[in-house]
């Protein structure tokens, strides 16, 4: 028998428009790599030695369904401390494989077929994938680059519909490098709150701040039940390979999660939960270390792009992504990037990657080094002063 019986929900889930832009790079030689979203820092060596003693004394077992309970202790003390999120570890908190893992758990643990869930616009691809997996309907939430991509709670507001069930808000985001103010995102979460619609607040980039500050919504008790706040070890440690990152929600979330956990990977990596461990317990100056590099690098992309007739880019003021405008090109972003790889050998993600709202712009990531982003900057400065993209209408 041939043919295709895959499931409708395989089916629906769209393959990443970012890959063409990988697939094309991978069969060029000489390319300068604005595309990555991950650190290219080692991570700290005394992550690596305790996991090297972890594995050597038998971290090598499945661990329990929930996690580690060490390492649910130093998260919940984490959250205590630093984010003004209490939990109970035995209950309250989940260690999964990234913060990826972690908000596919949420999503399908909350989200029913027809259900609506709100997304921000521009904002990380996957959780549309995400959305999609669990039968939900997307919902986007357009981010305007006028209000320094900031998520707007009235906008919030008019989308809830009765059949809003779940909102996800990223803050460091990915891809503009923006942040919504604190007050602004307890007040997208309090309307969340009062409607009953849940609340995944992605949390990866919170160390990742060169100006303004972090807020984690489920620090507000009023509104805590509501939320799910996720994180992980992949960006503030540079642990992308460990697969390690954990969510911290009211229990009932939290055990819809584990059963859910339990059936697509039983556990994270035992030896990998030992590693972060480590990098929450131990010495956090490598954080720093990493982050004041990106404030370098992040101070010479966007002075670059600005220079560069064409171009004009916001100061983002965290992560390690800025996402400068195209628009006076005229040409929609995908045509951008690949003309800008094909001419140049330089790669970068099209806006459009990241909901309708990211066309007419490129996410740049300077997780590379500064000769790298220099270099980078050198071409297309090139290939704009000799008309490579011009628009071609
Ligand atoms: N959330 C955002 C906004 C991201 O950009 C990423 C990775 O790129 C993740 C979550 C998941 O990362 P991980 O699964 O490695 O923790």
């Amino acid at each position: 028998m041939t043919g295709n019986r895959l499931s409708a929900r395989a089916g629906r889930v769209p393959q990443s428009e970012i890959r063409r832009i990988f697939n094309l790079a991978v069969t060029m030689k000489d390319v300068i790599h604005l595309e990555i979203g991950e650190p290219d820092f080692f991570t700290p060596v005394h992550v690596l030695d305790a996991a090297d003693v972890a594995a050597r004394q038998g971290w090598t077992k499945y661990a329990p369904s929930l996690g580690d309970p060490e390492l649910r202790a130093a998260v919940a003390e984490k959250v205590e401390r630093e984010n003004g999120i209490k939990a109970d570890p035995k209950t309250e908190v989940i260690i999964t494989c990234g913060g990826m893992s972690a908000i596919a758990s949420a999503v399908m643990a909350l989200v029913d077929d027809g259900d609506e869930v709100m997304l921000p616009d521009p904002g990380w691809a996957n959780y549309l994938g995400h959305v999609l997996m669990a039968g939900g309907n997307p919902v986007y939430v357009p981010l305007k680059e006028e209000k320094g991509f900031a998520l707007d709670p009235e906008t919030v507001r008019a989308k809830i519909t009765p059949k809003t069930k779940l909102i996800i808000v990223n803050s460091p985001s990915n891809p503009t490098g923006g942040i919504t103010p604190p007050d602004s995102l307890a007040e997208v979460t309090r309307i969340c709150a009062g409607a009953g619609v849940y609340v995944i607040s992605d949390e990866v980039y919170e160390k990742l701040v060169f100006e303004g500050r972090h807020y984690s919504p489920a620090s507000d008790p009023a509104v805590r039940d509501w939320v799910i706040t996720v994180n992980s070890f992949s960006k503030t440690y540079s642990m992308t390979g460990w697969r390690v990152g954990y969510a911290v929600a009211a229990q009932p979330v939290i055990a819809g999660m584990m059963r859910l956990q339990e059936q697509m990977i039983a556990c994270p990596s035992s030896v990998s939960q030992r590693a972060g461990l480590a990098a929450l317990r131990g010495p956090q100056q490598c954080v720093t270390e990493m982050r004041e590099q990106y404030r370098r690098r992040r101070d010479i992309v966007v002075e670059g792009f600005n220079r560069i007739p064409g171009f004009s880019c916001q100061k983002p003021p965290a992560t390690f992504y800025a996402f400068p405008s195209i628009k006076s090109f005229g040409i929609p972003s995908m045509e951008f990037a690949m003309t800008l790889l094909e001419k140049t050998g330089v790669a970068t993600v099209p806006g459009r990657a990241f909901g309708p709202s990211g066309e007419g712009y490129l996410r740049i990531s300077f997780a590379t080094s500064e000769k790298s982003i220099e270099e980078g900057l050198r071409r297309i400065e090139k290939a704009v002063s000799s008309g490579a993209l011009e628009s071609k209408r």
